[in-house]
């Protein structure tokens, strides 16, 4: 037998650049500051340099992707601040850059070093992504969790299940880089359900004559059409997905009309 040893496969790198732009400095505030106030321009964090405790002393400056906090000095960019909340040091770039990639649920060979698809996107398409925080208003949250580990249950002698332990999520950011068409039919999918959520709330204020009510749902209803045409990167679904869901506030508006005469219908027969 050959006694050569096999060379395991040779794993790619993952790229540094590629990494920093698909992860902004928000996205890596967000999901591991213990507090965050994005109210303001430069929005404060908790330091992971030093033993911090309340907001106020480190902030973040999401125009340029860098922090710095007043209390201890530490400043960088995103992998910086990356490195002090996974506790990963910069010279083990590495294994943060793993670490990173597992955690915001990117597809690794999408941010290697040898990526021929994301040139495509690159400069093109990119750009008009959302921001997480516009996302959020979007969506309701920035993210979503998939099942990726299960763990086996005997729930009953022989019958088995297969429970979830572990869940990765999936950022809508990130998953626009990995595959736009599927990007935007999950944020086409799951908007529809609240903006006809905002629309039903909308109707019932009017039959009520709830007026102020009204003016707010309406402009979070403008506001979530708004970000929808932002973030779609196919445009010619905008106009798509704008008549489908016309259509599907008439079916709910005839649905809940026939619901009503019904009700009326059958109190007078009861007479
Ligand atoms: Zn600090």
């Amino acid at each position: 037998m050959n006694d050569v040893k096999r060379k395991a496969p040779q794993k790619t790198k993952i790229s540094k650049e590629k990494i920093k732009e698909a992860i902004s400095i928000l996205d890596v505030a967000e999901r591991f500051s213990p507090k965050i106030n994005t109210r303001t321009k430069r929005p404060q964090i908790i330091c992971p340099f030093h033993s911090d405790k309340n907001l106020g002393s480190c902030r973040i400056y999401t125009d340029s992707n860098t922090f710095k906090c007043e209390a201890c000095g530490a400043h960088g960019d995103t992998l910086a601040l990356a490195s002090g909340y996974l506790d990963i040091p910069l010279n083990s770039m590495d294994n943060l850059l793993e670490r990173i990639v597992s955690e915001f649920g990117l597809i690794r060979e999408n941010v290697c070093d040898h990526c021929t698809s994301w040139d495509y996107y690159r400069g093109k398409r990119v750009p008009d992504r959302l921001s997480s925080e516009e996302y959020k208003r979007l969506l309701l949250d920035d993210h979503y969790s998939v099942p990726t580990e299960f763990e086996q249950i005997e729930y009953e002698k022989d019958e088995w299940d297969y429970v979830p332990c572990r869940y990765t999520q999936y950022y809508y950011r990130s998953l626009a880089l990995q595959d736009p068409e599927f990007h935007d039919w999950v944020v086409c999918t799951v908007s529809r359900k609240y903006w006809l959520r905002y629309a039903s709330m909308l109707l019932f204020c009017q039959s009520q004559g709830y007026v102020l009510m009204e003016d707010v749902i309406q402009k979070a209803m403008d506001d979530s059409i708004r970000l929808l045409r932002k973030g779609l990167m196919d445009k010619r679904l905008f106009r798509k997905e704008l008549k489908l869901r016309n259509i599907l506030l008439n079916e709910q508006i005839e649905e809940s009309l026939r619901t009503a005469r019904n009700r009326s219908d059958s109190g007078r027969s009861a007479v």
